[in-house]
């Protein structure tokens, strides 16, 4: 998503959809954030609403940022009819969902009891054409997102059900240990233990880097491409594993190399 929120200018106005206190930091673009949500938001810029029926003038954003929110949506069709009256003709859509059979979604509406994923998708290339044909924007691209299961973190923000006493209690060890050994099985195996979901970029947009990026925190889920990692100097030596301390919140990590980039 940075890639979009990065490019806008700072007259460019920015809609993070089903956000409540914000997807983003309010750094990450110079444009104005609209962060709009069904649930109240603390955040200066909130507008509480239904994404079905915006209170928004038509053409009025340079982008859309749906993080993690439409597989919460009821009533995805004229949602997808709402982001497409709001954005600009020449406007970018970001979209990020769970795919619903991966283990990863199974493990947290397991966990939450439903987790409010009221969507469930499993097909990115259905989806992709739905998408497309709901906004009238062209994919650009899509990655592959995988996941730390950060969500089932004891130092996180949920406070879960005596569930994730059952894998575990959430300690952050226990979590780096599977993150990683799910990683190496799906890399020599082709297996999808660590995966979470897909990232679409829609609109006219740059070359994308659709690599998907393996190293994801354990604690505040931010993920991080391995090379850059590297070239920071963030990566140590270690046994079994190398780690990293993670940029953004200095948890530790176990590192692994995504795959190559083409040249
Ligand atoms: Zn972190």
């Amino acid at each position: 998503m940075n890639e979009i929120l990065s490019e806008l200018e700072p007259d460019a106005r920015v809609l993070d959809l089903g956000s409540r206190s914000g997807s983003f930091p309010a750094t990450a673009t110079q444009a104005r954030v609209v962060r709009f949500d069904l649930d109240f938001g603390p955040d200066r810029g909130f507008v509480q609403g239904d994404a079905r029926s915006m209170p928004f003038r038509d053409c009025c954003f340079d982008a859309v940022i749906a993080n993690h929110s439409l597989e919460h949506i009821e009533g995805l069709k004229p949602c997808l009819g709402e982001i497409r009256r709001v954005l600009k003709g020449n406007g970018r859509l970001y979209v990020a969902v769970p795919d619903a059979s991966t283990f990863s979604d199974q493990l947290y509406r397991w966990l939450a009891h439903g987790g409010g994923h009221v969507n469930a998708i499993v097909d990115s290339h259905q989806f992709a054409d739905w998408l497309e044909a709901e906004t009238g924007l062209k994919v650009s691209a899509i990655r592959l997102l995988h996941t730390s299961l950060a969500f089932a973190n004891a130092h996180g923000p949920v406070r879960w059900s005596r569930r994730v006493w059952l894998i575990g209690g959430g300690h952050e060890w226990l979590l780096r240990s599977a993150s990683y050994w799910a990683r190496r099985c799906d890399a020599r195996l082709g297996t999808r233990w660590s995966v979470y979901g897909w990232a679409f970029y829609l609109g006219d947009l740059p070359d994308i880097d659709e690599v998907p990026a393996t190293n994801v925190c354990v604690r505040c889920g931010a993920a991080h491409v391995s090379e850059w990692l590297k070239a920071i100097g963030a990566v140590k030596a270690g046994w079994p594993w190398r780690s990293y301390r993670c940029p953004e919140c200095r948890t530790e990590n176990a590192f692994t190399d995504d795959a190559p980039r083409p040249t």
